[in-house]
């Protein structure tokens, strides 16, 4: 069986249901496998006559030994499918050009890739707890920077033996996206706004997590603490599909040769998305690069190219919000992974980081990062211009977050010449984040003065595209979350309302 064990230590290891139920390791640690199964070339050309939900099951029992196959295919037939998504290919590949396609893996509820885990994130949860003997009411809490709250909502809603508490930066987030959250519907959902960035936001959520004497109090009432951040491997795994599933799509349209290499080029924030783009090549998906695409709080180019990691700069609020973090929580899994499991040297760093905000990993270690990875950056400026350049020159419309990759593929062709067959990955739908959108298609004038709810129509009609099914008439739904706390009430607001019923 494939067992999980913490990233800082204490080596016994646990079942994938049991990782998932925990999220977060008691150590303050994240569970990663002991080994990593690799899959033959044959099984990876076979994949190209599956459908999204055969590709997902196949991949997913590769890690997840402990479910049966008839579990998998269950959780994964609740997640992928044509209720939720918008397209029967789940997650579709487009050309644009020669040596480029886009991975859409927006089509879900939200329009935005957290989509791909967090629809399927609450049934893994929910057999994990059937298979662990768990009778707690699992509590799930989230940090967001917009779009992991409402994909963890709308997965979580109504799901029975859950509950779900959301917290998302006050101003951090754009219009649509809170929208979306505070109109949420179901009987176990909170969501609280809070005065602060993300970063202090994921920092309230993992103090509560840990904070031992709230367990305790937790426990005596029969509640348990479990994550829907992308610490939780259950949110990482089914990640790793996509990866498996764009290859398997070249291959079918005959755009590359089965065991050909191809580079992947991911909008990076948390560092999830990229990070099981680094498993599915470490289980033998042809990789040539995994090229982590950044905005202005470029923590993560600068670490990339220097093997020095500084959170010591102001962040930036940008127009591709989701990737506004400094602190990248899943790096610390892949320093896990290139040091070969080395917990010592990995709690280490992670001290560092937390009390004088740096660390360095290295000359050793940046050589072995440099065989998988390249890193670059756009600014805002370069971001807008891509919108602008892609939709003129390829027809096509691409989201903020998005754009930052198409940008830094630019970069890197320029900087290596290297024109190996190339897969961004496409996170959001342009829809989501409109406003920006329309900025760089149509000028400032178009967007002055319109609130983001005119501009769906706005670029719904210009560019000919419906608005999609999640994004509509949002603004006539009933605000039904308007609580707002500091960043240092977050574990009063908690208590209070799991333990008075208040909110
Ligand atoms: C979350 C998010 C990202 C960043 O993904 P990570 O896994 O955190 O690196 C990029 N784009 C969009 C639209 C997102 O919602």
């Amino acid at each position: 069986m494939v067992l999980y064990e913490s990233t800082r230590g204490g080596k016994e290891g646990i079942p994938s249901a049991e990782a998932i139920k925990r999220g977060i390791s008691s150590n303050g640690g994240l569970y990663v496998p002991q080994q990593i199964k690799e899959i033959n070339q044959k099984d990876i050309s076979n994949l190209a006559n599956m459908s999204y939900a055969q590709r997902a099951v196949f991949i997913l029992k590769q890690f997840l030994d402990d479910f049966t196959d008839d579990e998998l295919a269950d959780c994964v037939n609740s997640a992928y499918n044509t209720r939720k998504f918008a397209t029967a290919d789940i997650a579709p590949i487009k050309p644009i050009s020669e040596n480029l396609c886009l991975l859409e893996l927006w089509h879900g509820p939200t329009c935005a890739f957290k989509d791909m885990a967090l629809q399927i994130l609450p049934h893994f949860l929910v057999k994990a707890m059937e298979k662990t003997g768990e009778e707690c009411e699992i509590v799930i809490l989230v940090a967001t920077s917009g779009d992991t709250g409402k994909a963890a909502l709308e997965g979580f809603a109504d799901v029975k033996g859950t509950r779900i508490i959301v917290f998302y930066p006050e101003n951090g987030v754009s219009e649509v996206q809170k929208y979306q959250m505070i109109t949420q519907t179901g009987s176990n959902v909170k969501v609280f706004g809070v005065n602060g960035n993300f970063d202090d936001t994921q920092s309230g959520v993992k103090r509560i997590f840990t904070d031992e004497k709230l367990i305790k109090e937790m426990a005596k009432r029969n509640l348990k603490f479990s994550s829907a951040n992308s610490i939780n491997w259950g949110r990482l795994v089914p990640q790793i599909v996509y990866y498996f599933s764009a290859y398997a799509d070249l291959v079918k349209i005959d755009r590359i040769k089965a065991g050909d290499k191809i580079n992947f080029v991911v909008p990076t924030g948390n560092f999830g998305n990229i990070l099981a783009g680094y498993y599915a090549m470490r289980m033998g998906l042809p990789v040539n690069k995994l090229i982590c695409a950044s905005n202005d709080n470029n923590v993560l180019t600068d670490f990339i190219r220097t093997g020095h990691y500084d959170r010591r700069r102001k962040f930036i609020r940008t127009v591709s919000p989701s990737m506004d973090i400094l602190i990248s929580s899943n790096l610390e899994r892949l320093l896990y992974e290139l040091t070969g499991h080395d917990d010592q040297r990995v709690s280490d760093w992670m001290n560092r980081l937390n009390e004088d905000g740096h660390y360095e990993v290295g000359q050793n270690l940046l050589k072995e990062l440099h065989k998988s990875f390249w890193a670059g950056w756009s600014n805002q400026d370069e971001t807008l211009k891509t919108i602008e350049c892609v939709y003129k020159e390829n027809n096509y419309v691409l989201d903020t977050h998005t754009a930052v990759a198409v940008d830094v593929y630019d970069k890197y062709v320029i900087t290596t010449g290297d024109l190996t067959p190339t897969v961004i990955v496409s996170t959001a739908s342009p829809f989501k984040f409109n406003g920006s959108v329309c900025k760089a298609l149509f000028g400032e004038q178009v967007i002055e003065g319109k609130t983001e709810f005119e501009l769906l129509e706005i670029l719904s009609k210009r560019t000919s595209m419906p608005i999609p099914a999640g994004l509509k008439d949002l603004d006539n739904k009933s605000v039904l979350h308007s609580n707002v706390c500091e960043k240092y009430d977050m574990k009063t607001v908690v208590t209070e309302y799991l333990f008075k019923g208040e909110y």
